[in-house]
């Protein structure tokens, strides 16, 4: 690999092997449930899976899109998994789970874009673990964006995330199936329904962006209300994906977190390991406890 690509110190991270990282796993496949931590190589996984911490990615592990940074297979998707919502309540009531995490693949084929499957497990989990925080990690819901929206909201998650990914002049080559516009739009639309629910979105640095065009989409991000941001390092999954530009120092990821802070964000989470559901149950207590 050139040596750009080789990766500082600072993302080096441990093998997972706890007993409680073996458990988590073998729970996921019993309950035949897919995580975003497995299929996205996340390098966090052996920290959070050892606290029993794991993002559960529903609808598959098979995607319509193709975005250039992210692991996920693309394809003709399978069928819904009608027990899919009573394994995430099984496996958070298991875990004992104080907050979880649900995202998805985008299902650009299913006529309400896999909406109703979010609201399920929603349902399902407030029925089996009333007490358990809920985030939800969703696609765009291209072209179907107000009635999907407005069924989630309505199905009450405590925080509705959605990742704008990067800066909208990487858009083309980095997220070419999706609209910087229309992702901001989704999470208006979400606090538009209801202003109760916390609103977080994210981006990767690293992927070629310039520091102004970050600090403009902070102030996009404001505009549109959202109220918990993630910054963390791009990592090449594999040598097909989008290259790897820059690693941001530690210091420059505090630097931005410093500047999100002053634009009023409640909950900021700046580093280079930061996912967007990386300590999303430590930082989401701490903010209501604040
Ligand atoms: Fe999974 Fe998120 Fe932790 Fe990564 S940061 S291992 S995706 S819970
Ligand atoms: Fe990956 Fe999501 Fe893009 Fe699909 S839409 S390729 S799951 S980032």
């Amino acid at each position: 690999a050139p040596e750009r690509q080789r990766k500082p110190d600072w993302i080096r991270v441990k093998a997972p092997t706890s007993r409680a990282y073996g458990e988590t796993r073998a729970l996921m496949r019993e309950l035949k449930l897919n995580t975003v931590c497995e299929e996205a190589a996340c390098p966090n996984i052996g920290e959070c899976w050892t606290k029993r911490h794991a993002t559960v990615m529903i609808l598959g592990d098979v995607c319509t899109r193709a975005c250039a940074f992210c692991n996920v297979k693309t394809g003709m998707p399978r069928k819904v998994d009608v027990d899919e919502p009573a394994h995430v309540a099984e496996a958070a009531a298991k875990l004992g789970l104080e907050h979880i995490v649900i995202t998805s693949v985008d299902r650009d084929d299913l006529p309400d874009g896999g909406a109703g499957q979010f609201v399920k497990v929603i349902e399902a989990l407030r029925r089996t673990t009333p007490d358990t925080t809920i985030e939800i990690l969703t696609p765009d819901f291209r072209g179907k964006m107000r009635p999907a929206v407005e069924a989630i909201v309505a199905a009450g998650p405590d925080v509705y995330n959605h990742n704008l990914e990067t800066v909208p002049r990487l858009y083309p080559t980095i997220r070419p199936g999706a609209r910087y516009y229309a992702s901001l739009r989704l999470l208006e639309e979400v606090k538009h329904h209801n202003p109760l629910i916390f609103t977080k979105s994210g981006i990767m640095l690293g992927l070629g962006e310039e520091r102004l065009e970050v600090h403009q989409v902070m102030d996009d991000m404001r505009s549109a209300q959202i109220d918990f941001l993630t910054m963390g390092q791009y990592l090449r999954p594999t040598p097909k994906h989008a290259e790897v530009k820059e690693f941001v120092t530690p210091q420059a990821f505090s630097a931005y977190g410093a500047i999100a802070r002053a634009k009023g964000f409640l909950q900021v989470a700046a580093s280079p390991l930061t996912r967007s559901s990386y300590h999303a149950g430590e930082d989401f207590a701490q903010m209501r406890a604040a």
